[in-house]
């Protein structure tokens, strides 16, 4: 099977925060894969933009650097490193004095598709947007992509959508969830929407229930002072796996085009439910042999913020009224992994007697590891011991399916900076979207600090405290099997 790799339009692209970690290990190796595989056109510009006093030839060579530490194998395989290098350019910048403005706005050229990287924290967008008008760089159909956290509340994330929008149309935002990103999440309504099959058991009718875990094996590690002031909930919950609940739980938009998707998307979020405090686990993962506890690890020997967090929530709307909404979300757990599992209901007699077995089907959408979608069949167990049922997967892994081109899928933020350059918003975050997200997460925050709940401590490397087992079991339900 031999993929397409369209071109994007000639673009200059200024990468705010060009020297900070993002910018090495995710944004640079990723427009470099791009370039290798012809989608990056040769005259585009790259320009990073910081405080660090560097010039063209100095910032090629950090960039140099960050290929090699973060996609080392790359230069390898493609001898393109020295003309992608070519492309790229660098000027000291404070986005909050006048240094480097006019020089950066001098290296602008008229013509091309013009995008703004604000790889730096949310203090600074504002000083940036301002600047950018200030200094004429940024015409009406230039673009601007704005990375996570975006705000710690409604109240936050509303000012900030408004610093925005002094100075940019909601159209020319693009507000990055690298899970949106991901091939599997766009196979996901692949599947939903190109297929009969799913469509008329997609209800609470069929489905008995859905579950969403992501599922880190890494502790805070030195982002401990921030993610003390975040936590599970505002730093996962509210964004990606809500993001993934509203991809599983829309209506088929009419088309699919950035707002007909995201009117839908919005529905979902509106229709949550508020959650019940006993429908809340919070945890902290504790120290192991090798390593220190949460508490050590965010250097705060009382913190309450949470690294694991599990809730239950209902989608309020004809579709999924009665079907109940798993979500689960650690760090230091036993497996790195991201799974939604559709879990779809018994069949209503069996026929072959409770000796036979009894399996539910469960359709499994894999972000990571071995992206890929799994649907658990019941069949008979082969061989002449009678009618015994077993659940075999009709897998979908794509590398399998799709031959060696599938493996070079591009990663995430890849495919979401091509599509910033193609102006296409389907797989970014809109403004009322990042609100109501909030509008719902603010209650379930607020109570928990009211009540001051302590989080449960659960084993580094385990499945999350004992109660987030209970919340299922509570129900007749369990957790699927964390592993990778
Ligand atoms: P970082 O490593 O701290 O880098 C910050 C960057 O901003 C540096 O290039 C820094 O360079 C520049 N900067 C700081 N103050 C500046 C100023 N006044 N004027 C111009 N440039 C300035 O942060 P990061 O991890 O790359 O994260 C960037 C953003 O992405 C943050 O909002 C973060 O929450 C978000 N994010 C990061 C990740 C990740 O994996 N790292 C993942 C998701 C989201 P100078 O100090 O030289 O100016």
């Amino acid at each position: 099977m031999v993929s397409r790799v369209i071109p994007v339009e000639s673009f200059d692209l200024v990468i705010f925060g060009g020297t900070g970690d993002l910018a090495r290990r995710k944004i640079l190796p990723g427009l470099f894969r791009r370039f290798c595989a012809g989608q990056m056109p040769e005259d585009a510009r790259i320009l990073g933009a910081a405080r660090a006093e560097l010039d063209d030839e100095g910032y090629r060579e950090f960039v140099r650097d960050a290929i090699v530490e973060f996609d080392g194998e790359r230069p390898k395989t493609c001898p393109k490193l020295a003309e992608f290098l070519a492309t790229l350019g660098y000027v000291t910048t404070d986005a909050r004095g006048e240094a480097g403005w006019p020089d950066l706005a001098a290296r602008l050229r008229e013509g091309r598709v013009r995008a703004f990287y604000f790889s730096v924290g949310p203090g600074l967008f504002g000083d940036i947007a301002e600047r950018l008008h200030r200094h004429g760089m940024a015409p009406r159909d230039s673009r601007i992509v704005v990375e996570k956290p975006f705000g710690r509340d409604l109240e936050t994330a509303r000012q900030l959508n408004a610093t925005l929008a002094e100075h940019f149309k909601e159209d020319q935002i693009y507000r990055i969830d690298h899970y949106l990103g991901k091939e599997t999440v766009q196979n996901l309504m692949a599947v939903r929407f190109g297929n009969m099959l799913f469509e008329p058991l997609w209800n609470s009718q069929y489905v008995d229930h859905i579950q969403i875990t992501v599922a880190e094996t890494v502790g805070v590690g030195g982002r401990g002072g921030y993610y003390d002031k975040s936590g599970a909930m505002r730093d996962m919950v509210q964004n990606h796996l809500m993001q993934l609940l509203c991809l599983i739980a829309m209506e088929p938009p009419a088309k699919f085009d950035p707002d007909a998707v995201r009117d839908e998307k919005l529905k979902v979020i509106r229709a949550l439910e508020p959650v019940e405090p006993h429908h809340i686990v919070r945890g902290q993962y504790d120290a192991s042999e090798e390593e220190g506890s949460y508490r050590d690890h965010a250097e705060n020997p009382t913190s309450k913020t949470e690294s694991f967090m599990a809730l239950k929530t209902h989608v309020s709307n004809w579709r999924w009224a009665g079907t109940p909404i798993y979500l689960r979300t650690g760090k230091r757990m036993k497996a790195r992994t991201s799974e939604i599992a559709v879990v779809f209901k018994d069949t209503p007699h069996s026929i072959f007697g409770p000796e036979a077995g009894q399996h539910r089907n469960v359709l499994s959408i894999r972000l990571q590891p071995n992206e890929g979608i799994t649907l658990g069949v019941t069949i008979k167990e082969p061989g002449p011991g009678g009618m015994r049922l077993v659940d075999v997967p009709l897998d979908m892994t794509f590398a399998d399916a799709l031959g060696p081109e599938a493996e070079e899928v591009p990663d995430a933020y890849e495919r979401l900076i091509m599509d910033v350059i193609r102006g296409n918003q389907t797989l970014f975050m809109r403004g009322d979207e990042v609100e109501a997200a909030w509008a719902w997460t603010d209650p379930i925050i607020q109570g928990w600090e009211a009540r001051g709940d302590v989080p449960k401590l659960y084993d580094s490397g385990s499945s999350g405290p004992e109660d987030a087992l209970m919340l299922m079991h509570r129900d007749g339900r369990k957790w699927r099997e964390i592993k990778a």
